[in-house]
């Protein structure tokens, strides 16, 4: 990156100037020598964002964002847990502003490639050189008949996205009598964080231990068994909570009884008192032009994250067709972030990008209210398969489930928070 760095800025510095913007209604048209659009403030988008300033801070930077502060899922489980609340995993975007990006407050409602435009619910549309969007995940709603209408969605909850629905959670935790069931039914992989529902039951069992001991959790996995850090799960569960949390895999959810709490599955139904549906996930909804696999995901050239659908188009995030070994992590979007803004900087100033881009991963997962286990992975660019492919032996899961694994992890979240946000 240095060598390119210094040639780009060189280039930059010597007037290299790229094609002028058209005007951008609602903003000053700028002197800067292009604009990059990226839709979507979470760990992909609101990264690429600063990074792009950050490393060139000629180049005109407008992040649309319809929520007014940024929620984190990272910890959003502890919120279910009652060890933390929805402020302390709530940040604002003003932290954007002092690299120089410009934070719109609005919907994307279309990418219009002709004109080289984002189009907004409220707002002019938003035009652009490169466009970058990073909008997380939609549910598959079809798959789950009823659960179409938005009275169903809001009474059997997700809680997917951190945000109002881990308030309510929450609280039809708070309201379950004692010796009640709580329910969580999990997808096939591969959905949004690979060991987050593993991680909610702890959570959810945590509390239960502390306030309402006789109850159960019963866990409907898709998955014929954990898909992350399986025996570290296995092992809190009996040691924490043991008799509490069942585990049932090859579970695929049918459809849902909104009224009677119940999980349709292929082999019987099971009713909760409080039930919480994880439906099967594809790329956001913006993104959905430039699906490419399966129906549900985006597949990019990994160089620099330009969508195979679309030039000019740039994909992040948990819309991403994973390579293999890669999870929908923050850590990893976070990783897309900065390795496209580094590709994007350098297409911009007519440079090549960084052919060999390393990611790492790193994902905790809170077991009790002070104790974690950790997975962690180092990602290398392959040449010849054009993917990344986990390096043999760069990581592993820890071995260790104690407090200052713990307290790594909330170190490990205000990191993140202030590398994404501030
Ligand atoms: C309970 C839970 C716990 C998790 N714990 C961890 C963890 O411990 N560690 C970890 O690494 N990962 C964790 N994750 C996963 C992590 O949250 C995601 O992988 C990460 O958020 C993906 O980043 P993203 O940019 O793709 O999407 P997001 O961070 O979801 O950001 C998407 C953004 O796009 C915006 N958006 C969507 N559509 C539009 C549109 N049309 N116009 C404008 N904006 C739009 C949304 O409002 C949102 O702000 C967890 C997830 C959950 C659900």
């Amino acid at each position: 990156m240095g060598t390119n760095r210094r040639q780009f800025l060189k280039a930059g510095a010597a007037g290299s100037m790229l094609a002028g913007l058209s005007g951008c209604a609602g903003m000053a048209p700028s002197a800067a020598k292009a604009r990059v659009a990226v839709v979507g403030g979470g760990y992909g988008g609101a990264t690429a964002a600063k990074y792009i300033r950050m490393l060139d801070p000629g180049i005109e930077v407008v992040l649309i964002e319809p929520n007014e502060a940024f929620v984190s899922c990272p910890i959003s489980n502890m919120v279910l847990g009652g060890f933390r609340t929805l402020a302390d995993i709530t940040m604002p975007y003003t932290g954007l502003a002092k690299h120089g990006v410009k934070v719109v407050r609005d919907s994307a409602t279309a990418i219009d490639l002709e004109k080289k435009q984002v189009r907004l619910t409220r707002g002019d549309p938003v035009a652009f050189d490169r466009v970058i969007v990073s909008p997380g995940v939609d549910f598959i709603w079809e798959a789950l008949p009823a659960m179409g209408s938005a009275d169903a969605q809001a009474r059997v909850l997700h809680a997917w996205k951190a945000g109002p629905q881990t308030a309510q959670l929450r609280r039809q935790l708070e309201a379950m009598p004692d010796g009640g069931v709580y329910v969580l039914t999990v997808p096939l992989a591969p959905y949004r964080c690979p060991p987050g529902p593993y991680e909610r039951v702890c959570q959810v069992a945590a509390y239960f231990k502390a306030a309402k001991p006789r109850s159960k959790i019963l866990l409907l996995d898709e998955n014929a068994d954990v898909t992350s850090k399986g025996p570290l799960f296995k092992k809190a569960w009996a040691e924490l909570y043991p008799g509490m949390i069942e585990f049932r895999g090859n579970s695929k959810l049918l459809d849902v009884d909104v009224g009677r709490k119940t999980a349709k599955l292929e082999f019987g139904d099971v009713k909760g008192d409080v039930l919480n549906v994880l439906p099967p996930m594809k790329a956001g909804g913006i993104a959905a032009p430039y699906i490419t696999a399966n129906r549900r995901w985006c597949e990019v050239d990994w160089i620099s994250f330009e969508s195979k659908a679309a030039k000019g188009v740039h994909v992040l995030g948990d819309s991403l067709q994973i390579a293999p070994g890669m999870p929908k992590s923050a850590t990893m979007a976070n990783g897309h972030g900065k390795v496209c803004a580094g590709a994007v900087v350098s297409l911009l100033n007519g440079q090549t990008p960084n052919p060999s881009p390393t990611l790492i991963n790193t994902c905790y997962s809170m077991v009790s209210d002070k104790l974690a286990i950790h997975v962690a992975s180092v990602h290398k660019y392959d040449l010849n398969d054009r993917t990344f492919k986990t390096v043999p032996g760069s990581g592993g899961v820890s071995s260790a489930m104690n407090e200052a694994e713990g307290a790594f992890n909330m170190n490990w979240a205000r990191n993140i928070w202030a590398d994404t946000l501030s």
